[in-house]
């Protein structure tokens, strides 16, 4: 019995969330596993209903769990909000933390029919197959944030930027480690010609290097890296950065596959996982069953094979989404002329079925 915190939270996260677990029961009749939903509020949600975005007994449910599905926090609704009750601030930055979360994989990878739903040319994006190994819980968004009056009756704000060899070793090892088990190719992004963080970065990344003399290692400095990710992104393999460019990156590199709405995540270090797509609430959509689930879906897979290793199970919801990918169903956000144009419930149900069928 695997037992799965399921945050949906705000915005289309509500609308996602319920595909997901719907995957993972058809996923539990289909071999026999057992699953355990518990469902508890986090983000704007929660504020409303409680007065903070990460309630206690959510984080309590989260730490006894197995395994967490998160859709997304925020909205404009609670922007204006203190910053520490903020959602994104109060809630999914100490979920990060307190779970000590500081390996976020994010897969990069286009599935073959999806080729004419990206902006990009077809042989720029073909094959691209790339993992982004972003450190999660240290850097700009971590560090003290402070505002001060100035004398020209303006204000200052101030961010700190600090990483640790300790902070940057262990995320680097894991992207090692994972640019094993695929290509053995590994770009270390940052900005070390302007950034003492990068400087550190850098200079830890190449020391770690001699460990792992089968891995090819490349620097990138994170703006050529925004560069490469369109001009030719299938030079990549495995990339590492740290926090706030590698959230910048992955959206970034999100097009390659057609949407943001496909790209899952996985944010893993401590003893529980948490799944979510890289997206946000998307405010645009929500509550019109416009929200892609396949991002979240395909971050529940994630969840199968990392959390609860269980790799057959994981294979087969990715290879359902290929085969519905190449069959033709679209949300609108990857609609194609000639496509089927299905809602977010529809796709759900066309996973659901198929795992079922197969
Ligand atoms: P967003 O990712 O929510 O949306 C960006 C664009 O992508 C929008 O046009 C949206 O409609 C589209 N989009 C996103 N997910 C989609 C999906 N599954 N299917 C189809 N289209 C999709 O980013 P934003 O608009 O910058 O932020 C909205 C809110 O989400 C903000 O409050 C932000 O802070 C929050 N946010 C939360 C997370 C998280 O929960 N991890 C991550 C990023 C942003």
């Amino acid at each position: 019995m695997y037992k799965i915190a399921v945050l949906p939270g705000d915005g289309i996260g509500a609308e996602i969330t319920p595909e997901a677990v719907k995957t993972l029961k058809a996923i539990e009749k289909r071999f026999g596993n057992s699953f355990e939903f518990t469902e508890a509020l986090v983000g704007g949600t929660a504020y409303d209903a409680v007065g903070h975005p990460l309630p206690d007994e959510t984080l309590e449910l989260c730490k006894k769990s197995d395994a967490i599905l998160l859709g997304a926090i925020g909205g404009p609704k609670w922007d204006d909000l203190p910053v520490e009750l903020r959602p994104e601030v109060g809630a999914l930055l100490p979920l990060r933390k307190e779970l000590d979360l500081f390996a976020n994989l994010r897969p990069c990878v286009l599935f073959p029919g999806l080729i004419g739903a990206s902006t990009l040319k077809e042989e720029v994006i073909e094959g691209v197959d790339i993992l982004v190994v972003r450190e999660l819980t240290g850097g700009l968004y971590f560090g003290e944030k402070s505002r001060e009056k100035t004398a020209d009756g303006g204000q200052k704000a101030t961010d700190i930027l600090s990483y640790s060899t300790y902070e940057i070793e262990r995320i680097v090892r894991f992207a090692f480690n994972a640019a094993r088990k695929r290509n053995k190719k590994l770009c270390s992004v940052d900005k070390a010609n302007v950034i003492e963080t990068s400087r550190l970065w850098r200079e830890t990344v190449t020391d770690l290097a001699k460990e792992y003399p089968d891995v090819e290692l490349t620097h990138m400095y994170v703006d050529n890296c925004a560069m490469q990710l369109i001009r030719n992104p299938k030079q990549f393999d495995v990339i590492v950065t740290e926090n706030m460019f590698g959230d910048i990156l992955t959206d970034e590199a999100s097009m390659l596959t057609g949407s943001i709405g496909m790209l899952p995540s996985a944010s893993i270090g401590g003893e529980v996982g948490l799944y979510e797509p890289s997206h946000g609430s998307a405010p645009d959509i929500a509550g019109q069953s416009k929200a892609n689930p396949l991002a979240t879906i395909l971050s529940a897979a994630m969840m199968l094979r990392f959390s609860f290793d269980l790799e057959e199970e994981a294979k087969l919801i990715e290879d359902v989404v290929r085969n519905i990918m190449k069959e033709g169903y679209r949300t609108p956000d990857l609609m194609e002329k000639g496509k089927t144009l299905v809602n977010t419930v529809q796709m759900g149900d066309l996973i659901a079925e198929r795992i079922l069928k197969s």
